[in-house]
């Protein structure tokens, strides 16, 4: 229920930073007859099948999108809880893993990281330097300044080679993974970026100019190495040695 709940608000949260609305003004509407949705009908993934994803009032669709995203959230709180059982550890990969999907998805559409969310990123940083004291503070510290100066000065020499809230994601992030993990996260953002690049150039044929969102890719990256990172580079460092 706590998964679905935070998915309902994951789903809230990018709708309306879309649209440019606060998320703490005003409640839930309904996106056709923009009626007021009543408490009863606000439970996640519950309201959406009763409802058969319809309006109470004017019978109008409310996006699947919500409904996928209650049903993810619940999954993976459930997922997180059988592995690592209701503890700091599994609270906080929750909160991680909800931040990143909405980065994901802002960003993918609107080409813009909100710097709430990196804040967010951040703040569960700090938290995970006192859950998980194997990774510490200097390394964390040099991951904070690790990836993101260096893309802040290529972004000097090559404009728009990365946005500002790419930067700061990467900065986020090695508060979070520590500079070693961070490193695996953003060489798979590399990759994943990279092949998104040679899509958009060759599949879609448009030209070298095009801009594209670089952060989902450094979101999925990084939510692969929160949980991998160190197997990663453990098989890596067996494999050169
Ligand atoms: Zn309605």
């Amino acid at each position: 229920m706590f998964g679905a709940s935070l998915g309902s608000f994951c789903s809230a949260y990018i709708e309306r930073y879309q649209q440019g609305v606060s998320i703490v003004k005003g409640r839930s509407i309904c996106p056709s007859c923009h009626r007021p949705i009543k408490g009863y009908d606000l439970i996640p993934v519950l309201s959406f099948i009763v409802l058969e994803g319809k309006c109470r009032f004017c019978g109008g669709r409310i996006p699947w999108e919500n409904f996928v995203l209650e049903v993810l959230g619940g999954v993976t709180a459930l997922g997180l809880f059988f592995v690592y059982g209701l503890t700091g550890e599994g609270v906080l990969y929750l909160f991680v893993l909800a931040a990143l999907l909405c980065i994901f998805l802002i960003d993918m559409r609107t080409m813009d990281i909100p710097h709430a969310l990196n804040i967010a990123i951040f703040v569960l940083g700090i938290f995970s330097g006192f859950l998980f004291p194997h990774i510490s503070w200097l390394d964390r510290g040099i991951g904070l300044v690790a990836i993101s100066v260096a893309m802040f000065l290529l972004t000097l020499v090559v404009p728009h080679a990365f946005g500002g809230g790419d930067v700061k994601l990467m900065g986020a992030a090695g508060v979070l993974l520590g500079w070693q993990a961070l490193l695996v996260a953003f060489f798979i953002g590399l990759v994943i970026g990279g092949a998104q690049g040679v899509y958009i150039l060759k599949v879609q044929k448009r030209d070298k100019k095009t801009l594209f969102a670089f952060g989902p890719a450094l979101a999925i990256g990084i939510a692969i190495s929160l949980f991998f990172g160190h197997n990663i580079i453990d098989w890596y460092i067996r494999l050169l040695f």
